[in-house]
């Protein structure tokens, strides 16, 4: 199995590392949503649940795909190793089919109550910005492993297609749990190719059928053509996290690690308000 990727380590790397510093300092500078939470404690706690979960992706994901993409390309398994799919087909339709097996990925983390549990420690957070993105729990990284890896297999995708597409997911996937404000009118268009900040902000809202909308990971079609996409949420309006977790005490590093392993919460506040809105027309039109 193959663990050393230099184009990812030497390439792909310092090119997240870069876009991530360009993200910090422009969400300080140019910010979407206030603050509710010290940052300081925010980097702390999500540095921490970070830094058990992301050499996961490194040493367990990424070579368990390479290596399910090798072995459907020499054994000729998988929807694009038909003999007379051209070389560019290949990586075109690849890099499609693998961004709808990550917005499915998404919808299954959210409907299946186990996956959810994990899911939920990403959730809870009650800001949204770039550390955001890299707080998931160890156990949710474990488990997608198996689901991805089968979805390179069944796609037959080329190899080096898994590299490139990682380095793409997650380039979005810092960009849009950033919490920076883009001018309205480019934003208002980017949104109809990629997800961005103010569409996936609506994603972490506290109201339920805002946070079971708006999956999608790099492509936004998928949202739209499965009618999960939902824009029409003032950004100022939406209050980030899940309504039964309001308590600094939910947040620290020990709970968010032992947090699957407990009974999960009813959908309320600690008052046992259920948070709702009126739903609006015009569902696909963002709002500033
Ligand atoms: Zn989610």
């Amino acid at each position: 199995m193959k663990f050393l990727f230099a184009k990812f380590d030497k390439i792909g790397v310092p090119l997240l590392a870069g876009a991530a510093a360009a993200l910090f300092i422009l969400q300080a500078k140019y910010q979407l949503r206030k603050r509710v939470r010290p940052a300081a404690e925010r980097y702390f706690e999500n540095g921490s649940v970070a830094l058990a979960a992301l050499p996961t992706l490194r040493f367990a994901l990424l070579p368990a795909m390479y290596a399910a993409a090798k072995w459907s390309n020499k054994n000729g398994v998988g929807l694009l190793q038909h003999p007379g799919i051209p070389k560019w087909l290949k990586y075109t339709a690849g890099f499609i089919l693998l961004d709808y097996s990550n917005y499915l990925w998404h919808v299954l983390l959210h409907k299946w109550p186990l996956l959810w549990r994990f899911h939920n420690v990403h959730h809870i957070d009650m800001d949204l910005d770039l550390s955001t993105a890299w707080r998931f729990h160890i156990g949710e990284n474990v488990a997608s492993v198996p689901y991805r890896s089968l979805a390179v297999a069944l796609s037959g995708v080329p190899a080096p297609l898994v590299v490139f597409y990682e380095i793409v997911f997650e380039g979005c996937t810092a960009f849009h749990h950033s919490n920076l404000k883009l001018p309205f009118w480019f934003e208002r268009r980017l949104c109809n190719f990629i997800v961005t900040p103010r569409m996936h902000g609506i994603h972490h809202s506290i109201v339920a059928r805002e946070t079971n909308s708006n999956y999608s990971v790099v492509l936004s079609c998928w949202d739209r053509l499965h009618q999960t996409l939902r824009l029409n949420i003032p950004q100022q309006s939406i209050t980030i996290g899940v309504p039964s977790y309001r308590s600094p005490a939910d947040q620290s590093p020990k709970h968010l690690f032992l947090m699957p392993f407990e009974k999960p919460r009813p959908w309320q506040l600690p008052n046992g308000e259920v948070p709702a809105r009126e739903e609006l027309p015009g569902r696909e039109h963002l709002l500033p």
